[in-house]
């Protein structure tokens, strides 16, 4: 690619990133509507206007807060709609009111220090990937606030991209269905998203490091526990009183500690313990599992089933009810059955000049879900570190090639084989 167009492609993504970062779109938890946050409506509104600038068929913004648009395929291209996808929420974990995006331009290594908070420290030791861009541009936030690289990053990644194309036409394409999500963060991106309007097969923007292609995620299930007990005078309870909230943290006890979050890693699955609370009468408390391996979660339910017989046998009269939810699954089981939609994946950060990171997400993504929904979608980087922290950070190469990636996938997927 020369020089115009890569400038063309840079300026493209800060530019955009800049803007959109300033908007806050922290998701809302305890929210039950669609975005979750009023700043979600904003950005949704800025992002359906852009794409009408840009010349995209049908932009919208509908009434829960999704974006869409299509860029129909170039003369002659036959092969399948395909979509590009990036969340607009930020985590809820850190500030994303009035972000201040800071440029390190020519960052020379070694640590970055934060305008608004001199306590605040970024070092290449907590974040190694920093020292792969010496000389270029790193922007974080002031201090105070995360910076919204996830998922900042991959929207202005895809709009720069849809801007490339408008502009040179001689970029092969297939017809592209654009989606911008809301509410990710607190696992609700596709909840409200319309398939009709999505292409064949996705491509979420989401990741992190350059190269990264994520194809894996964990299985993941939900077992929700209630104990009922009986409550007497402690004073006259001998054989007769079953102190629910006792029993359930002698049940508790039974959870391998090797299997928590603490003291799991890469490949490893768990049982996550949360929102225990109770007394003689009733205790609740809920555990998340865990695990690539769908095997594994079922030898975790089924341990669990055996705990819950083995327990109302020893406590006559306690009964426990345990409501077990599939929240989502691994992605691989369905992207196995497609292996062009990684492959071309592969190809595409091989071709633009980085070396394909095949990586397994501990923890899920849109693209999992739409996976299930019958859209193939694995995670490509959108190139930021350390998100959902006030140290999250981005370099401007990295953004540019995730746009370059875009543009060569979709050259990729134009030449394919397939048609629809
Ligand atoms: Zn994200």
């Amino acid at each position: 690619m020369d020089k115009e167009r890569m400038e063309f492609i840079r300026d493209e993504v800060l530019k955009r990133f800049l803007n959109y970062v300033k908007q806050d779109t922290t998701a809302v938890e305890e929210s039950a509507k669609t975005p979750s946050s009023p700043g979600q409506v904003i950005l949704a509104d800025q992002l359906a206007r852009e794409l009408k600038e840009l010349g995209l068929m049908n932009p919208e913004c509908d009434e829960n807060g999704y974006v869409y648009a299509t860029l129909p395929a170039s003369e002659n291209v036959q092969s399948p709609p395909v979509t590009f996808c990036a969340h607009m929420d930020t985590s809820p974990s850190e500030s994303g009111n009035d972000v201040k995006p800071v440029l390190h331009k020519d960052y020379q290594g070694g640590p970055i220090s934060f305008p608004d908070n001199p306590e605040l420290m970024l070092t290449p030791s907590e974040s190694p990937p920093l020292s792969v861009y010496k000389g270029d541009t790193v922007i974080t936030a002031s201090g105070k606030t995360l910076l919204g690289a996830d998922d900042k990053a991959g929207i202005a990644e895809i709009m720069a991209a849809l801007a490339y194309f408008m502009r040179y036409k001689d970029a092969l394409h297939p017809e592209l269905r654009i989606v911008f999500t809301p509410d990710e963060e607190i696992g609700r991106g596709t909840d409200k998203i319309t398939l009709e309007k999505l292409g064949r097969y996705g491509y979420t923007l989401d990741g992190s490091m350059a190269g990264e292609i994520e194809d894996e995620c964990f299985d993941a299930w939900k077992a929700e526990f209630e104990f009922m007990g009986r409550n007497v005078h402690p004073g006259f309870a001998k054989g007769k009183m079953l102190n629910a909230a006792e029993i359930a943290a002698r049940f508790i006890s039974q959870i391998p500690e090797q299997e928590t979050p603490a003291h799991t890693e890469k490949r490893e699955g768990f049982y996550h313990l949360s929102g225990l609370r109770g007394d003689e009468n009733r205790a609740c408390f809920s555990l998340i599992m865990r695990d690539f391996d769908v095997e594994q979660n079922q030898q975790r339910l089924e341990y669990l089933e055996a705990l819950n017989a083995a327990f109302e046998k020893r406590y006559p009269g306690l009964k426990i009810r345990m409501k077990t939810t599939h929240q989502y699954q691994n992605m691989r089981r369905i992207l196995d059955q497609y292996p062009q939609v990684t492959a071309l994946a592969e190809q595409a950060v091989k071709n633009i000049g980085l070396t394909p990171l095949k990586a397994a997400i501990r923890g899920g993504t849109d693209g999992a879900r739409l996976c299930y929904k019958g859209v193939p979608t694995p995670n490509l980087f959108a190139g930021g570190h350390l998100f959902h922290s006030k140290k999250e950070w981005v370099a401007l190469t990295a953004m540019t090639q995730a746009v370059l990636v875009v543009i060569e996938l979709s050259r990729l997927w134009a030449q394919s084989e397939l048609s629809e």
